[in-house]
């Protein structure tokens, strides 16, 4: 397994530049710190990664269907769901350098390389502490540990810190044209409350009883102060949230029902099962009687890549509260009216597209029967979510080949996203599509135009063999 593997994260990094993946934003003003744009091949593949959510969470289970509400909500939102007033990470600066940090960060980052320095008891040691003093709010005490264990700044190498202070990471912006007329309202941090405010729109116009889920994939931000890790941990990015309604009492076992469904749903993408684990938050947030992280073993360390949240009734009756309207379900089998619980399934999409990569990037070298040494690099991205499914490559740009191809592409591009090359040797064209994660290559030459077939090349075994034409579309279909 792979583990703390700074220099496969760099390259990966590196890989999803110039391959068309992910950009820095803004890059020609020299970047905005956290903030990524999705290049071609990026795109699509996020929005295979997006339509596999999609479609297991409304196709695949009855009782949910979707939304796409606004980023923008009345303010009252954030006040009624804790976010005004909780949502701010416990901040530490660095008085020499100004260097803000997370202090979560800064001493799971010591914790590192304790780790590094073969000091694992010492680290496990100091995490435990730092978990118990964070869930008793205990800042004085973080300060103490900090300033006990002479944690070092990174830019100016100074333990010369300030004290544990809460930091806000909504952004807030004007609504309104003229200034003196303008409200404050904020960026939406979650997309979850676009689903709470709306439980009864969706409850009675869909006729939904409970449990029924809502579920919906849109933009949140975040104004992360320790933002690096790629697009990790971003300040713009994008949630695939579900709430699923239930009868209070039964939050234990809608809870675990749905960690085992999106278990589930992880390893059907062919991700294996080791690869994950499940972690149990310690310091619950305020709205949670129970919370789990679905972590993975990104070459960064093992980090979580979704949280199911048992939420209890806490959002619905802090709406009710703050609306004045009521937030009621009328049970029908049990004759009760009743605020419902909440089960959440949150995962991030750039979190799971990073997941793919990690998972997908693999440089390979062997030595050729001819005794020289080859390599490549590939992404071994499942079929089903490859931004480009299948190439089409002529041999020769000449003798009637790019017309078969193109024929060929006409048949198929109504089915799947295929990709059309003419440029280049054979070889290196094979090469770039191992390297954009293209599962399947198909190549047209002068024997086609005699029996009407094709080489198919595997991405993953490298292997070839002849096709039909005839027939191909289903044939690359059952592959995915
Ligand atoms: P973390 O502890 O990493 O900050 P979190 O516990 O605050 O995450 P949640 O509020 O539970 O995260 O959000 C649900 C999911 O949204 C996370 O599991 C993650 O996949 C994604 N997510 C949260 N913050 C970010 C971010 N800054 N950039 C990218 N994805 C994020």
């Amino acid at each position: 397994m792979i583990s703390n593997d700074q220099q496969k994260f760099q390259a990966i990094i590196s890989h999803s530049k110039e391959y068309g993946f992910v950009f820095q934003s803004s890059e020609i003003y020299d970047g905005l710190s956290a903030v990524y744009d999705y290049g071609p091949w990026g795109s699509e593949l996020k929005k295979n990664l997006r339509e596999a959510w999609w479609n297991e969470m409304t196709r695949m289970h009855d009782n949910i269907v979707g939304i796409d509400a606004a980023i923008f909500m009345h303010p009252t939102t954030w006040k009624a769901s804790g976010h005004v007033d909780n949502f701010s990470d416990p901040m530490i600066d660095n008085k020499d350098s100004k260097k803000r940090y997370r202090v979560d960060h800064l001493i799971e980052g010591f914790a590192d390389e304790l780790v590094k320095a073969g000091k694992t008891a010492d680290a496990e040691q100091l995490l435990a502490t730092m978990d118990s003093l964070l869930a008793a709010n205990d800042f004085a005490g973080v300060k103490q540990l900090i300033d006990a264990k002479n944690m070092k700044c990174a830019v100016s190498g100074t333990c010369n810190w300030t004290d544990v202070r809460q930091f806000n990471l909504m952004f807030s912006t004007q609504i309104g044209s003229v200034a003196e007329e303008a409200n404050e309202i904020y960026l939406r941090p979650e997309t979850a409350q676009g689903i709470f405010v709306n439980f009864l729109n969706v409850q009675k116009s869909a006729r939904m009883k409970i449990p029924f889920g809502i579920a919906q994939i849109g933009k949140a931000f975040r104004n992360e102060i320790v933002a690096r890790q790629f697009i990790f941990r971003m300040r713009e990015f994008e949630q695939m949230e579900m709430q699923f309604f239930i009868r209070p009492g039964t939050q234990q076992e809608w809870y675990t029902y749905w960690k085992a469904e999106r278990m589930k749903w992880h390893t059907s993408m062919g991700i294996p099962a080791e690869n994950y684990r499940f972690h149990d938050h310690v310091k619950l947030a305020h709205y949670a009687d129970a919370a789990v992280d679905i972590e993975y073993a990104f070459p960064i360390g093992w980090k979580e890549v979704e949280g199911i949240h048992s939420r209890t009734d806490f959002d619905l009756k802090s709406h009710q509260q703050y609306s004045g309207k009521k937030l009621q379900y009328f049970d029908t089998e049990i004759n009760q009216n009743y605020v419902p619980y909440v089960i959440e399934t949150s995962i991030g999409l750039d979190r799971m597209f990073l997941l793919t990569l990690c998972h997908a990037y693999h440089e390979e070298k062997w030595t050729k029967e001819d005794g020289t040494d080859d390599s490549r690099v590939v992404l071994k991205i499942p079929a089903k979510i490859a931004p480009i499914k299948l190439a089409i490559l002529p041999l020769l740009k000449k003798e009637g080949l790019p017309e078969i191809a193109r024929e060929i592409m006409n048949q198929c591009r109504n089915e799947f996203y295929c990709f059309y090359e003419e440029k280049d040797t054979i070889g290196k064209r094979y090469r770039r599509m191992d390297a954009l994660g293209t599962p399947f290559c198909i190549t047209i030459d002068h024997q086609t135009k005699d029996d009407q077939t094709v080489t198919i090349r595997y991405r993953d075994t490298m292997k070839q063999e002849r096709i039909p034409i005839e027939g191909l579309v289903d044939f690359i279909k059952s592959k995915f």
